[in-house]
């Protein structure tokens, strides 16, 4: 889960994170107002969305009085805000945050993560504040420092000095890097979080270090123990269908293809978009149904598959293990009973209950073409859309 800009430096700053002073504002007079109890000279506008990039798109405003805080708020909400990360679609810019300007010496990057490789949280630095991270990965790796964390000891001293010297700084700076660096990382562990992400962190010229920007992620399922992370959730920034997804507890992702993919498991779910594509067609999406879906789960998946106006097709995959097969045919006939069913649509079922869920299908008049293996599915479908195409 993602959430706002704001959102996330109101959480730091509890951790004792230094950040700007700002106030959200949802309108061009609640803009004037927050600018109002700010002391000036400089005010920035920031528009809030789920995304970054905001800064070369004309999402951040840099402004030298209040009535210019209020015009600059007046044009950013509403507005349509692209930006390298939005697509070309853009995202609606629906909240703008007031902050006092910072007197800016130095822009850095600093981010925590978990590191898949060294399956451990990893702090990660770099001069080259402001910019694009995957840019400077591709261009300059050597300007890319890392520090992994062993869980077991914590963030030492030591860390934060190795990172703080690997930035340059010196004197005061290495002193509030430390304090900053061990904030964030209770903050990280303290939130279950995947990701914070600084940039830029600035150098101010009295050598403390401050967020500038601060983006965070977190982990799914660690929000149950954080239900007031789970309000900050901000359902106009999530695509309708993956939330839909969400709400049904399935795992959906959208992709470009015009092969619906539903299938339980999710080594299954990319064994199944893998053969797709061997067969020369794409899938229009990753769906694991779970193990334990109930009919009325199949039957959202289903309806969330033909939400996509670009699904030619749709290719079912179901192992019955713990799932049986005969749950899963009930679900097709009546997702397909309830919708318009317009497109062909394959079923490949294996396992618990096979022959019952194969004459569920059968009985049901509906047109559904049946297949035996994996690769015999995906050549049935991918021959089917090709007819209609
Ligand atoms: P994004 O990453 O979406 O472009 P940022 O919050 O990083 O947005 O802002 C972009 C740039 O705007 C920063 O690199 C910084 O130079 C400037 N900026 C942002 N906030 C402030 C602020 N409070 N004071 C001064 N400059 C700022
Ligand atoms: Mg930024």
């Amino acid at each position: 889960m993602n959430i706002h800009e704001y959102q996330a430096k109101q959480l730091l700053a509890k951790y004792g994170v230094a950040v700007p002073r700002g106030e959200v504002a949802f309108s061009a007079a609640e803009a004037e107002v927050a600018a109002q109890q700010l002391p000036g000279p400089v005010w920035v506008v920031k528009a809030q969305i789920h995304a970054g990039g905001r800064g070369k798109g004309g999402g951040v405003k840099v402004v030298k009085s209040v009535q210019d805080v209020k015009s600059a708020a007046e044009r950013m909400i509403g507005m349509n805000l692209v930006t390298h990360q939005t697509g070309p679609e853009g995202k609606r810019v629906k909240r703008v945050y007031v902050e006092e300007g910072c007197d800016i010496v130095r822009e850095l990057y600093l981010s925590l993560l978990i590191d898949r490789a060294t399956s451990s949280v990893t702090l990660m630095a770099s001069t080259e504040g402001g910019m694009d991270i995957e840019e400077v990965a591709g261009k300059t790796p050597e300007k890319i420092l890392k520090v992994a964390i062993d869980s077991a000891i914590g963030l030492r001293p030591y860390h934060a000095r190795k990172l703080a010297f690997g930035l340059g700084l010196e004197g005061a700076q290495v002193r509030s890097a430390t304090q900053f660096f061990s904030s964030l990382y209770r903050a990280f562990l303290d939130l279950d979080a995947s990701l914070i992400e600084i940039n830029p962190l600035v150098v101010k010229g009295n050598g403390e270090l401050i967020a500038l920007d601060a983006k965070m992620n977190f982990d799914d399922n660690g929000l149950f123990r954080h239900q007031n992370i789970e309000a900050l959730r901000d359902e106009d920034e999530e695509d309708p269908a993956e939330l839909e997804a969400s709400k049904h507890e399935l795992n959906y992702i959208k992709l470009d293809g015009s092969i619906g993919c539903m299938v339980n498991g999710a080594g299954l779910a990319m064994a199944t978009m893998d053969i797709i594509k061997l067969y020369g067609a794409d899938p229009a999406n990753f769906l694991d149904v779970g193990g334990g879906a109930t009919a009325e789960r199949v039957t959202a998946a289903f309806k969330l598959i033909l939400s996509d106006k670009n699904v030619k097709g749709i290719l079912v995959n179901i192992f019955g293990g713990i799932m049986r097969c005969d749950v899963i045919a009930k679900g097709i006939v009546s997702a397909a009973n309830e919708v318009d069913l317009h497109v062909p649509l394959v079923v490949r079922l294996e396992g618990t209950n096979v022959a019952m869920g194969k004459e569920i299908l059968n009985r049901s008049g509906l047109n559904i073409v049946s297949a035996d293996d994996l690769g015999d599915a995906a050549a049935k479908i991918v021959a089917a859309v090709r007819e209609v195409a």
